[in-house]
C-alpha cells in the first residue's frame, strides 16, 4: 500500500509470503463466486425457459437435445451442441437435466458421464421429485453432487416474474469442500436471486404434497379441458378462474401429466379419492331428488 509517496507493507499472516497469502485468499474467494456453467440437457419447452433467466444472470449456458435447436438457442444466447460428446467436453460445472418424466431414465442410461469433470454438480427440474433422485443415485459416478430441484411454476405462470413462486429443493448429496458447497449455494442463488419462494423438502415429501395438490390440479383442468368449457356471458369469477385452470393445464403436453401420475406412487390414491368424491357429491343430489319423489309418491301421513 503507498501511503504518500512511502511505501507501507501491512503483515497479513504470520507464516509465509503475506502479500500473496491474502491475494490468493481474495483469488480463490472470487472464483467461488464467479458465474457457472450450466448444461442444460433436454431444451425443450422447459429448458428454454429456463436457460433465458440463466443467460439473463450472466451464467455460461449450454444445451444438447434430442431436437436440433440450433437456431432457438443462438437467439437466447445459448451454445447448443448437436453431439452428447461435444457438450460433455464442455465440462459445465453443473448439468441440469430438463427432459420429459417419461424419457429422462433411457436419457441418463445412454449419458456419457465419463466425458465431465469428476466434480460435477447434477440437478434435475423433474415435477416428479422420487423418481430422478433414485435415478441418479443409481447412475451417476459417485463424485458427482446431487441437488434435485422443483421450479412449480412454468413458462406461462412465471412469464413476467418468479417473485413469490415456490422453488422446491432436495441437497441430496452435495460433498463438504467449500467450492461444492458453494457451487450448490450458486445454484440455488440463481432462483432466490428472482424471488422465487425457497421450499426445502425431501424428494419423497414433495411427491407426498404434490399428488394432492400439483396433480389433482391437472387432472381437474384435464378434466375441464375435455369437457370444452367456453366463456359465456354471464361468466361469474369463478368460471373464468376455472378457464384459467385449463389454460395453465391443458396446454401441457400429455407426456407431462401421465408422468405426474406414472412416476409419482402417491397419485393412484388420490385419483381414487378424487373419482370418490365425484361419486359422493353425486350421490347426496341423487339421495334429495329420490327422497323428494318418494315423499310424492307415498304418502305415510
Ligand atoms: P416435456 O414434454 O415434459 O419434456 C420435453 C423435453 O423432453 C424436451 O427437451 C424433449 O427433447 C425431451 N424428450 C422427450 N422425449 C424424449 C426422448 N424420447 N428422448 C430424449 N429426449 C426426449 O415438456 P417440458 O414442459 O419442456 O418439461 C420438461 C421437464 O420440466 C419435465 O420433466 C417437466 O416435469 C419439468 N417441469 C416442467 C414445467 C412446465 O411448466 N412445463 C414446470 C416444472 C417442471 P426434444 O425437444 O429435443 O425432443
Amino acid at each position: 500500500m503507498r501511503r504518500g509517496s512511502k511505501l507501507v507493507l501491512r503483515v497479513r499472516a504470520l507464516d509465509a509470503a503475506q502479500p500473496f497469502d491474502a491475494e490468493e485468499k481474495l483469488r480463490r474467494h472470487s472464483r467461488l463466486k464467479q458465474s457457472l456453467t450450466i448444461g442444460v440437457l433436454g431444451f425443450g419447452n422447459f429448458g428454454q425457459f429456463l436457460a433465458k433467466r440463466f443467460v439473463q444472470q450472466g451464467h455460461t449456458v449450454i444445451a444438447t437435445s434430442r431436437s436440433d435447436y440450433s437456431k432457438i438457442a443462438g437467439d437466447l444466447g445459448v451454445n447448443f451442441f448437436r453431439d452428447i460428446d461435444d457438450f460433455c467436453e464442455e465440462h459445465p460445472d453443473v448439468v441440469i437435466v430438463c427432459t420429459s418424466i417419461l424419457s429422462t431414465e433411457e436419457s441418463l442410461r445412454s449419458f456419457p458421464f465419463q466425458r465431465l469433470k469428476r466434480n460435477t454438480l447434477f440437478c434435475d427440474v423433474l415435477s416428479v421429485k422420487q423418481f430422478p433422485k433414485q435415478l441418479f443415485q443409481q447412475l451417476l459416478p459417485e463424485d458427482f453432487d446431487i441437488l434435485c430441484l422443483h421450479p412449480m411454476f412454468g413458462p406461462d405462470s412465471g412469464k413476467h416474474s418468479w417473485k413469490d413462486l415456490p422453488l422446491v429443493f432436495d441437497k441430496v448429496r452435495i460433498g463438504t469442500s467449500p467450492r461444492r458447497v458453494e457451487r450448490c449455494h450458486n445454484v440455488l442463488q440463481i432462483f432466490e436471486a428472482e424471488g422465487c419462494r425457497m421450499v426445502e423438502m425431501s424428494c419423497e415429501e414433495h411427491d407426498r404434497q404434490a399428488a394432492s395438490s400439483q396433480f389433482i390440479t391437472h387432472t381437474v383442468g384435464r378434466m375441464l379441458g375435455t369437457m370444452e368449457l367456453a366463456e359465456t356471458t354471464i361468466s361469474t369469477k369463478g368460471f373464468e378462474s376455472l378457464l384459467s385452470l385449463v389454460d395453465n393445464t391443458y396446454n401441457d403436453s400429455f407426456d407431462l401429466y401421465y408422468g405426474l401420475f406414472m412416476y409419482n406412487k402417491n397419485t393412484t390414491a388420490e385419483l381414487s379419492r378424487l373419482e370418490l368424491a365425484l361419486t359422493k357429491v353425486k350421490s347426496e343430489l341423487f339421495d334429495r331428488l329420490h327422497e323428494r319423489i318418494r315423499n310424492d309418491i307415498f304418502d305415510d301421513n
